[in-house]
């Protein structure tokens, strides 16, 4: 079997202890050598300021390609670029340009009335600013927003022409979901290596269902099944493990060349499912020096 690429989504820590938790993740897993590792930017644009130190900290300490998420939520154009010209001014090169979501409570997204009015609008400003090097979002599900599957893809193929060279999906269960709309995307006329699949390890199969529910990602029933025995008989986290690397392991079987994890900064899950489809630790030179 090849070895893919990974990456790998981090969120940005609120406190000391979070901050301890989220470097410690960096570090089990900065030895697979991802090809970047991406900072998320809180629902509602809630965490701005935490986003922006995560990015410039891990982009100076940790030797990583750092992506930086952005979305359009509740800021004016301006607002939203001033903080892509302080991501390059860190140094940092990548953007993950999303729309975005309301804040929690809040009955969907409305643009700000100076704001972008949607992602299709950020990507194409970023892109005039001939800086960054644009990844988007993607639905293998559809998304719950989307007229239909075909619109959704039509969006995609959108997004991508406006200027970003990659999408990162969402989060799915089973291997024929992203084949099914890895091939519904090439008939649109999208390269399909340019879609990378999004992997959730499930680390707490009760929080992934709450998850799941709230993106609109169905649930098959074998899964719920075999979550269920396994809580009973207190072995999901050798479940989850073996659940995720199966999962990888049909994508790339299926010519997937690159994985994109979410990984909750919680490692070793990830780090686990890595080491099981070949993903090992480089010896670094000045590690080895
Ligand atoms: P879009 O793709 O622009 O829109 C979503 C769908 O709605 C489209 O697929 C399209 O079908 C439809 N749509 C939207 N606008 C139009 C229009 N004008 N005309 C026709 N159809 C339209 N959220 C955060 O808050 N912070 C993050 O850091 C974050 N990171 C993410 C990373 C990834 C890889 C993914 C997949 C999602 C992430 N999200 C994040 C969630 C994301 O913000 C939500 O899913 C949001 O609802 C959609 O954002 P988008 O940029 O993908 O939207």
């Amino acid at each position: 079997m090849p070895v893919p690429n990974v990456s790998f989504e981090f969120f940005p820590p609120q406190n000391l202890e979070a901050s301890f938790r989220l470097w410690d993740t960096v570090q089990t897993l900065a030895p697979l050598d991802p090809r970047f590792v991406s900072v998320t930017y809180g629902a509602g644009g809630t965490t701005r300021d935490l986003t922006r130190d995560a990015v410039a900290t891990l982009h100076k300490s940790s030797g990583l390609n750092v992506a930086a998420h952005l979305t359009c939520v509740n800021a004016t154009r301006s607002e939203t670029l001033e903080i892509a010209q302080g991501f390059a001014k860190a140094g940092v090169r990548d953007i993950v340009a999303l729309r975005g979501d309301a804040p929690k409570g809040s009955d969907g997204f409305r643009a700000h009335k100076d704001g972008f009015a949607n992602s299709i609008e950020l990507i194409s400003a970023l892109a005039e600013l001939d800086t960054f090097n644009i990844r988007v979002g993607a639905y293998p599900d559809k998304h719950p927003e989307a007229a239909s599957r075909r619109a959704d893809i039509d969006w995609l193929k959108a997004k991508l022409d406006a200027g970003s060279t990659e999408a990162l999906t969402q989060f799915f269960f089973e291997a024929d979901t992203f084949f099914r709309f890895r091939d519904d995307c090439a008939k649109a006329g999208i390269d399909p290596a340019k879609i990378t699949p999004g992997i959730l390890p499930i680390e707490s199969w009760k929080g992934v269902r709450n998850f799941a529910n709230r993106c609109g990602t169905p649930i098959p029933q074998w899964l719920e099944n075999a979550f269920e025995t396994a809580l009973r008989d207190n072995r999901q986290d050798l479940l989850a493990t073996a659940v995720c690397a199966e999962l990888c392991s049909d994508l790339i079987d299926g010519g997937v060349e690159n994985l994109h994890f979410y990984t909750m900064n919680r490692p070793e899950l990830t780090r686990d499912v890595c080491h099981a489809i070949g993903v090992t630790p480089k010896a670094r030179i000045r590690n080895v020096a």
